[in-house]
């Protein structure tokens, strides 16, 4: 699933083509993708909207248009791409948004296309951004996130680090490709409960989210989902995916445990789980 390197990457690359672009008319080939308003309503309200502002909050592409906001989440299996308006849908294509300018640009006769083969995916066309992202969390990367406020967070929340972490009402963005990597640089057990966290443990979680996401962005994400494929940071993973491969700081076997229903990857040696007495 994208997570937050991977929908950036998404918003930078869609961005300098469809500043500006006003959406003529959007063609939708699967109903279940429209969470809101209805389809007949949401095709109404979106023809001749211009495009204001793309950018990305948590995992979802965030699109500011002049009256209203168009919301995308990717899910499991969602990708984002311009095309030749005229061009044939593909099998897995649920929208399509044509594209128009009143000058030539680069959006000029060209659509945004939605294409998602597990269906998951979901738009909201809102006039109130609250509604679909009014609980996530803090953004990692926005001055929001300091190491006082996760600590005082992981205090508070008494919940193991790894489902915490996934949680975007408690901190927007991350998945299990991310979380995974953050725990292992922060030489954390991802069954760490997060209320005996230390002060130092948090400012080292709080530095390992940073590094991983960056890195991750300066990859241009990892292309692990079988649609995404724009960014080369599967090449960097240290544990996520590595079963039975050495960790890269001791030489241990990278192990693999179910935790939260995730599949979670870790080394045991670098990541010791120790006794705690609540
Ligand atoms: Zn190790």
């Amino acid at each position: 699933m994208p997570e937050l390197p991977e929908v950036e990457t998404i918003a930078r690359t869609l961005r300098p083509a469809l500043l500006g672009a006003e959406i003529s008319e959007a063609e939708i080939r699967w109903a279940r993708t429209i969470a809101h308003p209805s389809l007949g309503e949401f095709q109404e309200r979106i023809r001749g909207q211009s495009i204001q502002e793309v950018d990305r909050r948590g995992k979802f592409l965030s699109v500011r248009l002049s009256d209203g906001y168009l919301f995308i989440h990717l899910r499991m299996s969602g990708d984002l791409v311009l095309q030749e308006a005229s061009s044939p849908p593909g099998k897995h294509e649920r929208l399509r948004w044509r594209l128009r300018r009143a000058q030539a640009g680069p959006a000029e006769g060209q659509a945004l296309v939605f294409s998602d083969p597990r269906k998951f995916g979901r738009v909201w066309l809102t006039e109130d951004p609250a509604q679909v992202v009014g609980d996530l969390g803090p953004e990692p990367l926005s001055e929001a996130f300091t190491v006082a406020w996760l600590y005082e967070q992981l205090r508070r929340h008494r919940r193991l680090l790894k489902p915490l972490l996934l949680d975007q009402t408690f901190l927007a963005g991350l998945g299990n490709i991310y979380t995974d990597e953050a725990l292992y640089l922060a030489r954390l057990h991802p069954a760490t409960p997060s209320h005996t966290v230390t002060r130092e443990q948090a400012e080292r979680l709080h530095a390992a989210i940073q590094t991983v996401l960056q890195e991750g962005i300066r990859s241009n994400g990892a292309s692990i989902d079988w649609v995404y494929r724009g960014g080369e940071f599967q090449n960097h993973f240290r544990v996520y995916g590595r079963t039975g491969q050495p960790c890269p700081t001791c030489g241990a076997l990278v192990v693999k445990l179910r935790l939260g229903q995730r599949g979670t990857h870790f080394c045991s040696t670098c990541q010791p789980l120790r006794e705690y007495a609540d």
